[in-house]
């Protein structure tokens, strides 16, 4: 079967980490293009602009959109209004109409979208959310505590207004808690720190409550300099369950039961023989519940100005 040949658009962090060592590694796909107003990767045509590529007589049939989130909707909008395929990173894009639009013009061009959550790919959330069909939740505490000058070195979108700040890895953690818990999440009250020369958050506290009364609490913090921290502490009827390392590890009682060997690269592996999956049956795969969770955050939050952020600080 002929590969599937993808563009990349937008070369930065997530790009050369992930989606092009995914790519070469996965012979169901063959890497063609590259779009960047600044990079180029080598062995492949490169352009300064998703129109630029679309304009050219090169033949391709998906493209990866690694842009900040502000940038995506447009990309995904062409790239379909062209008849490829796309898959695109989180967060999704800005507005939750922008998501339903996006939906909605998969459908139009009879093409697939696939709107990744890379975090439900960890080797612990499957055997977590197996296991939590037999269990009933009491309480789930979030813990995600991580370095923005090391995640996000040099990047000023993610500062700036629909670049989501604290709540971009934040999300993450969202995309885990809706795959696992199995009733309507509310956010009833969040608390987002905002440096003063900011428009996005550094760090905040959220509290859910779920359907049933299942209090859920989250802090997040991206000026945490020491161990990097992505827990999920789940008090259960049947004792305690604590995903760790971003949903990589499982730990039920004292006992691990997924322990993380690949990190970031297998749930990128993943995510590309699940993109082959749905092109190959015509599906769209999109979720929309950890943005809506995001915006309903921004509808109860209370902001508190503080200091300055420093990025070159150490
Ligand atoms: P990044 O390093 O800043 O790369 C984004 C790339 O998009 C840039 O290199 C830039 O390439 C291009 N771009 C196009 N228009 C842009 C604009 N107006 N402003 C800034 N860049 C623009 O960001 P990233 O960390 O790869 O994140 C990209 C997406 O992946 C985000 O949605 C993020 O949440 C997600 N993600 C990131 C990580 C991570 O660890 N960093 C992990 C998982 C997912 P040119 O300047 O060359 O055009």
């Amino acid at each position: 079967m002929q590969p599937i040949r993808m563009a990349i658009i937008g070369v930065g962090k997530i790009a050369r980490d992930q989606h092009i060592p995914a790519i070469l590694a996965n012979p169901a796909f063959q890497l063609i293009a590259a779009v960047s107003r600044h990079a180029t990767v080598a062995g492949v045509s490169n352009f300064p602009s998703i129109e630029a590529l679309l304009a050219a007589p090169l033949a391709i049939d998906a493209v990866a959109i690694c842009t900040p989130p502000a940038h995506h909707y447009q990309a995904a909008k062409l790239a379909l209004g062209h008849g490829k395929h796309v898959l695109l990173e989180k967060p999704p894009c800005t507005t939750l109409a922008q998501f339903d639009s996006m939906v909605m013009l998969a459908k139009l061009a009879d093409r697939t979208l696939y709107q990744t959550w890379h975090s439900r790919h960890a080797p612990g959330v499957a055997p977590a959310a197996r296991l939590l069909r037999e269990r009933r939740l009491r309480r789930v505490h979030v813990t995600w505590k991580e370095d923005v000058r090391r995640w996000h070195p040099g990047q000023t979108w993610i500062w700036q207004a629909g670049g989501f700040g604290v709540l971009d890895p934040g999300i993450n953690a969202l995309s885990i808690l809706t795959q696992l818990i199995d009733e309507p999440i509310f956010a009833r009250s969040a608390r987002l720190l905002v440096p003063s020369n900011c428009d996005t958050p550094i760090a905040a506290q959220i509290e859910f409550i779920g359907d049933s009364g299942l209090e859920i609490s989250a802090e997040l913090d991206f000026r945490h300099t020491g161990t990097q921290t992505w827990d999920i502490e789940l008090s259960t009827d049947s004792g305690p369950m604590k995903l760790s390392a971003g949903g990589g590890v499982l730990t039920v009682g004292d006992e691990r039961v997924a322990p993380d060997p690949a990190g970031l690269a297998g749930e990128y592996q993943s995510i590309y023989r699940r993109f082959g999956q749905l092109i190959a049956t015509g599906e769209t795969e999109a979720d929309a519940r950890p943005l809506r969770l995001v915006a309903d955050i921004l509808l109860v939050a209370s902001d508190i100005a503080i200091e300055p952020f420093d990025p070159e600080a150490a």
